[in-house]
């Protein structure tokens, strides 16, 4: 049995509208990455750590999922990425904060945690050691999108809060200020199950548009947006600051150990506690016993799942057989 879960971020708000232009290009992205690495997880050719390492970044490739390049523009219109990797086994861990000239930054946590010292790296430091470990680096310039830009102007210019236009598309489409918004944040992650029964989480952002510099979300909190035992793989995504004061990813570690809780009641129990510090969003998580859960309390999160051979995606309630 082999299980790879992948998410592109939870955003928006009241019924799902259907899909946007930009939507089918987000779809084929993750389909792609599960075709490609759902069966060598299942022959035993990747483990758990490495596919959701090769997933990730597949993600931050794909300049319409705000991770790698494509990633949203905070304040001062720079892009501060965030990503962090844990493994079951030995919760290993790696992490890296508001690094700004890496092309993977969660290849940088994979080696961080391979490493074993230290866990967490930050900002200059961190793109440092990814340049001296041969990672490769890019410019700002080759980070950011059109469409970064143009939602960066809008909450600019409409003076929004900080991710309010993370996954309007209409930025870019339909430069109209007036048009409705969709809250998002197109965060990715990645959870795995390999066919030698080990876990492994994943995740990668930008972060939210317009966030001020210095912010540290969710994302690269070992607890808080990534999390794995050996019982189970965890990654978040939403309004990291609601998703670190409840240690979300860990929590829900701990509602599953609770005596006769499906990893499903255990992921809703942590998004009921989520919620009410303003943090809706949703999650995706694998247990050693071959559960997979992908919920959220937002209109959308883009999501695919290879689960032993079988390939589904999805953005709303609905879900797409390949
Ligand atoms: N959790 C991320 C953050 O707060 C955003 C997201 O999930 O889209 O930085």
């Amino acid at each position: 049995m082999a299980i790879l879960a992948l998410h592109g971020g939870a955003g928006g708000d009241g019924e799902w509208r259907g899909m946007s232009d930009l939507d089918p290009d987000r779809l084929v992205c993750m389909q792609t990455i599960l075709n490609d690495l759902g069966p060598r997880l299942e022959s035993g050719d990747l483990t758990a750590l490495e596919a959701v390492t090769l997933a990730v970044e597949a993600l931050e490739d794909e300049p319409l999922y705000n991770a790698g390049r494509g990633s949203v523009l905070a304040e001062d219109e720079r892009i501060y990425m965030d990503a962090s990797i844990m493994r079951g086994e030995d919760q290993a861990a790696g992490s890296v904060v508001n690094v700004e000239r890496m092309r993977h930054p969660i290849r940088a946590a994979n080696l961080l945690l391979k490493k074993g010292w230290p866990v967490m790296l930050n900002a200059g430091a961190a793109d440092q050691f990814a340049h001296t470990n041969q990672l490769e680096h890019v410019d700002q310039t080759w980070l950011k999108t059109d469409l970064r830009t143009a939602q960066w102007n809008k909450w600019k210019s409409q003076n929004s809060r900080p991710g309010s236009t993370d996954e309007d598309d209409s930025a870019v489409l339909d430069h109209d200020l007036d048009s409705e918004e969709q809250e998002g944040m197109g965060t990715v992650g990645a959870v795995a199950l390999d066919a030698h029964g080990h876990l492994a989480a994943a995740t990668s952002t930008g972060g939210m548009t317009g966030k001020p510099v210095g912010r540290i979300g969710d994302t690269p909190i070992i607890g808080a947006g990534t999390w794995c035992d050996q019982t189970v793989a965890v990654s978040c995504t939403g309004v990291g600051e609601a998703f670190i004061r409840t240690c979300a990813a860990h929590e829900l570690a701990v509602q599953f150990r609770q005596p006769d809780t499906s990893l499903l009641e255990a992921s809703h129990r942590v998004l009921e506690m989520v919620n009410p510090m303003g943090g809706r969003g949703g999650l995706i998580a694998v247990s050693a016993d071959g559960q997979v859960v992908m919920p959220f309390q937002t209109m959308l999160m883009y999501r695919g799942l290879w689960h032993n051979g079988a390939l589904t995606t999805g953005i709303g309630e609905e879900i797409y057989s390949e």
